[in-house]
């Protein structure tokens, strides 16, 4: 038996390969190689994996990308290189087109086509003729974020029709409007993503929030039944379920002890920022989450403690 495993074993008194020493023509070459050893430079840091290359190129339809939740979803997604279209609904005071204006110029600065319109989701003329000009501007259509939603928050036997109305119908028949608008695009060319911005209130309430809840359970809903209907058509349907975010016009609704709560219920202990529901987008309208339909993905600092 031997020790070698078959190979032949090298010979201790065999001639070695030639050495500088011994072979004066071949010195300049090692004096080349080691010169050009010294050039290279060794990475100290790992380099960031381009993660989200697919995205490059894409074109992003995102509802209520002014402020809050929805402008950190359309800068996240710039500045993976996808061209945006957002709306936002016109008070008539000006206060929200200057926000948009500043979001959209902060897009056009990371070098992205950008399309910015008044367009209430509720109006479903106005939704078709948004999606149209976005696909018409962008050249393209891939993605949909449906993130414009309102709270109008009260105990439900005081709760007017209006207040229960406004709130179905922004944060629910509005997404519904948005998917029936893109659905015939994505499906033609077998390919889409669509992530809704739904609420832990929509897997579990709080006192006051029947009309919002009810909203966001039934956007759950909505993302569950497109997700059937489009995964044939390579389209991936999702919903995101953030807990409190800090810094938008929804919080700053919301009385302090009750933001104290979250605060605390959280595993984390923290409410979240409007990045850290943009980055869960993010990759969920990317190639890495090609396997991940109808799936509710809680953004929520570990809502599990009472
Ligand atoms: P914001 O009020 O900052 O954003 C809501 C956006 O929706 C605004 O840009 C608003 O436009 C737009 N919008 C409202 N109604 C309409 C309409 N009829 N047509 C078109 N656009 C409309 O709030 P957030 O960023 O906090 O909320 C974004 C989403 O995240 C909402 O769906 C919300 O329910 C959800 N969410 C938020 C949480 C939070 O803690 N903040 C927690 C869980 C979910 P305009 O600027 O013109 O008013």
């Amino acid at each position: 038996m031997t020790d070698s495993g078959g190979e032949p074993r090298a010979d201790a008194t065999a001639p070695g390969p030639p050495t500088a020493s011994t072979e004066p023509h071949l010195v300049d070459e090692v004096e080349i190689l080691e010169e050009l050893l010294a050039q290279v430079v060794e990475e100290s840091q790992p380099q960031p994996a381009r993660a989200y290359s697919d995205l490059r190129g894409r074109c992003a339809v995102v509802t209520g990308g002014a402020t809050g939740i929805g402008r950190a979803v359309a800068l996240a997604l710039a500045r993976n290189g996808v061209h945006i279209a957002f709306n936002y609904l016109d008070y008539g005071d000006g206060r929200v087109e200057e926000e948009a204006e500043r979001t959209a110029a902060e897009l056009r600065q990371l070098e992205v086509a950008v399309l910015c319109r008044s367009c209430d989701v509720r109006d479903a003329a106005a939704v078709d003729r948004f999606v149209q000009e976005a696909k018409e501007t962008l050249g393209q259509l891939h993605i949909l974020v449906n993130n414009a939603g309102i709270a109008r928050d009260r105990a439900l036997w005081r709760m007017t029709d209006e207040q229960w109305q406004e709130v179905l119908d922004t944060n629910l028949t509005g997404a519904f409007h948005l998917i029936r608008a893109v659905a015939p695009i994505l499906r033609a060319q077998q390919y889409g993503k669509i992530v809704n911005i739904s609420s832990v209130h929509g897997l579990k309430s709080e006192f006051g929030l029947a009309n919002y809840a009810a909203s966001k359970a039934g956007l759950i809903g909505l993302t569950r039944s497109a997700a059937i209907e489009l995964g044939p058509s390579n389209v991936n349907v999702n919903a995101v379920a953030p807990g409190y975010i800090r810094t938008t016009r929804l919080t700053d609704q919301v009385p302090a002890d009750v933001l104290d709560r979250a605060r605390e219920r959280s595993a984390l202990g923290r409410l979240g920022d409007p990045q850290d529901v943009a980055h869960v987008v993010v990759f969920l309208c990317s190639e890495l989450s090609r396997h991940v339909t109808g799936a509710v993905v809680p953004v929520d600092g570990g809502h599990l403690l009472h």
